[in-house]
C-alpha cells in the first residue's frame, strides 16, 4: 500500500521541476509535484512551461503523463505555426523569382512587337451597327481586338474607330474592311466610307493609297469609282501606271478603269 503524498511547499516543486527538466527525477517526488501544481497555479504554470520546453527538446518520453498531450499540443501548434511562416516566406519569395524572369519575358516580348498592349489591333463601336467577324459589338463596351485577316463592316448608320499603333480608321456607314496589316498598318477596303489617319496603307480593288505619317485621308468606294479627299498631310495612290502624289486640300477620283483624275 502506498502512503499518503507527502505535501511539498513551492521552493520544493521548483527543486523538483528542475530535476525532471535534468532527468534526475524520482518517482515520489514527481506525484508529491502533482499534487501540488493541482492546488498551485504559479508552479502548475512553470510546470506546464517546463514540460513544453521539454517536449520541443524531443524529450516528450520524460513527461508526465497528464501533461504530456497538452504540452506535445501546444508544442506541435507551435511547430505548424512556424511551419506556416516559413512556407509562406517560402512561397514569398518563390513567386519573386518566378515573377520577375516572367516580367522580362513579357516585356522583351513587347519590345519586339510581337505582343499587343494598347497599340493592337482594336475596333471601339461608336453606335450600334458595327460587325466583326459577324458579330454585332456593343456600344461602349470598349475595344474588341481584331487579327490580322479579320472582317469587319458597318450599316448604314455605323461609326466605328479601328486603331492599329498610331494609326486610325474611322468607318462611317456602309463600310466594309478586312485587316491586312498591322507592323504596316494596312486595310483593303472593300466598300464604303472610310477615314484613315496616320501612316496607312488601304487596299482597294482600283489602286493603292499609302497615307504619310500625320495625314488624314477620306475614301469612298462605290461600285464603279473611289474619292480620294487629303484632309490632311499627304498621300500616294499606287495603281497601275504608277504612282501620283496626292497633296492636303486636293480631292482626286478614279474611275472604273483605274484612271486618276483630279476634282
Ligand atoms: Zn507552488
Amino acid at each position: 500500500m502506498p502512503g499518503p503524498v507527502p505535501k511539498i511547499d513551492c521552493d520544493q516543486a521548483q527543486v523538483t521541476i528542475r530535476a525532471i527538466v535534468r532527468g534526475e527525477d524520482s518517482n515520489p517526488e514527481r506525484m508529491a509535484l502533482r499534487h501540488h501544481v493541482q492546488a498551485c497555479e504559479g508552479c502548475h504554470s512553470d510546470y506546464v512551461g517546463s514540460m513544453g520546453t521539454l517536449a520541443s527538446l524531443g524529450h516528450e518520453k520524460r513527461l508526465d503523463r497528464a501533461i504530456r498531450e497538452k504540452a506535445i499540443r501546444k508544442f506541435e501548434l507551435k511547430r505548424s505555426i512556424e511551419a506556416v511562416a516559413v512556407s509562406k516566406k517560402l512561397s514569398r519569395g518563390r513567386l519573386r523569382t518566378l515573377a520577375y524572369p516572367a516580367f522580362f519575358a513579357i516585356m522583351m516580348l513587347a519590345l519586339a512587337g510581337r505582343l499587343n498592349f494598347g497599340g493592337g489591333p482594336s475596333v471601339l463601336a461608336q453606335s450600334p451597327g458595327v460587325w466583326v467577324r459577324g458579330h454585332e459589338l456593343e456600344t461602349d463596351a470598349g475595344e474588341a481586338r481584331i487579327k490580322v485577316g479579320e472582317v469587319m463592316h458597318t450599316g448604314p448608320e455605323g461609326q466605328a474607330l479601328i486603331s492599329v499603333g498610331e494609326t486610325e480608321w474611322r468607318m462611317r456607314g456602309q463600310c466594309a474592311l478586312r485587316l491586312e496589316g498591322v507592323a504596316n498598318p494596312t486595310m483593303r477596303l472593300a466598300e464604303g466610307n472610310l477615314e484613315m489617319g496616320g501612316p496607312a496603307r488601304c487596299l482597294t480593288r482600283l489602286g493603292v493609297i499609302r497615307g504619310s505619317e500625320g495625314s488624314v485621308v477620306l475614301l469612298q468606294l462605290t461600285q464603279d469609282a473611289l474619292g480620294i479627299q487629303i484632309a490632311q498631310g499627304a498621300a500616294t495612290f499606287i495603281a497601275a501606271h504608277g504612282e501620283t502624289e496626292l497633296l492636303t486640300g486636293q480631292s482626286w477620283s478614279v474611275d472604273a478603269g483605274g484612271n486618276l483624275l483630279r476634282e
